[in-house]
């Protein structure tokens, strides 16, 4: 995330700006693609996101904001609602559902089994959250493809046409890295269950 920020910052600067406003270009693709959603443009705290129970497309610039971050944040949301959400969103509940009875289980074994029975509960999750992170992969590359199809519509000059290429892949890399590193820190959450079993049991700290 901080990689967009900085280029978020570089466009604002070297002022890189689109004849359209985010909220005009996002109401204008979701027209051209007949989707019903409204557009929510909530400023910073908001993080852009498209929610597809509530039909709603949320963007975390002001609707005014023709800046290439702003622009490509409007059209990659609006790609997700064009693709519609991947098997494993769909089904987000029963993954973490299934992720607390892992954590309940990882603590459930720190008392009670032996250390070989950690491995084979880590490689169940991990491989779970393989699914997850590969999911994640196909929704938010072909989101972001789809946003660079669209912009490429609307960039003339060289300039913008390097910084749309950049941003792209600024954004392909963060949405690669952010899955692994979150899939990393929740299985380390059940490293830390199966360490409170083992106190818990009298068997010391791991
Ligand atoms: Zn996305």
């Amino acid at each position: 995330m901080k990689v967009l920020d900085v280029l978020k910052d570089a466009w604002e600067k070297r002022r890189i700006v689109f004849p359209v406003t985010c909220r005009e270009l996002a109401e204008a693709l979701l027209r051209e693609n007949s989707l019903n959603y409204e557009v929510v443009c909530g400023g910073s705290r908001v993080p852009g996101r498209c929610d597809w129970k509530r039909r709603a497309i949320y963007l975390s610039y002001e609707s005014e904001n023709r800046c290439l971050a702003a622009v490509f944040q409007a059209a990659h949301e609006v790609g997700h609602a064009f693709h519609g959400p991947m098997p494993v969103v769909r089904a987000l509940s029963l993954f973490w559902g299934a992720y607390l009875v892992w954590l309940l289980l990882c603590l459930w074994g720190g008392l009670a089994w032996s250390e070989g029975t950690w491995r084979l509960l880590l490689a169940v999750m991990a491989c779970l959250f393989g699914v997850r992170i590969v999911d994640s992969w196909f929704d938010e590359l072909r989101a972001t493809r789809y946003a660079r199809n669209q912009l490429k519509k609307l960039v003339v000059g060289d300039t913008e046409k390097r910084a749309l290429q950049l941003h792209f892949a600024a954004y392909c890399l963060t949405h690669i890295v952010l899955p692994v590193s979150f899939s990393a820190a929740f299985l380390s959450g059940g490293r830390v269950f199966w360490c409170f079993g083992k106190l818990l049991g009298g068997s010391g700290i791991c």
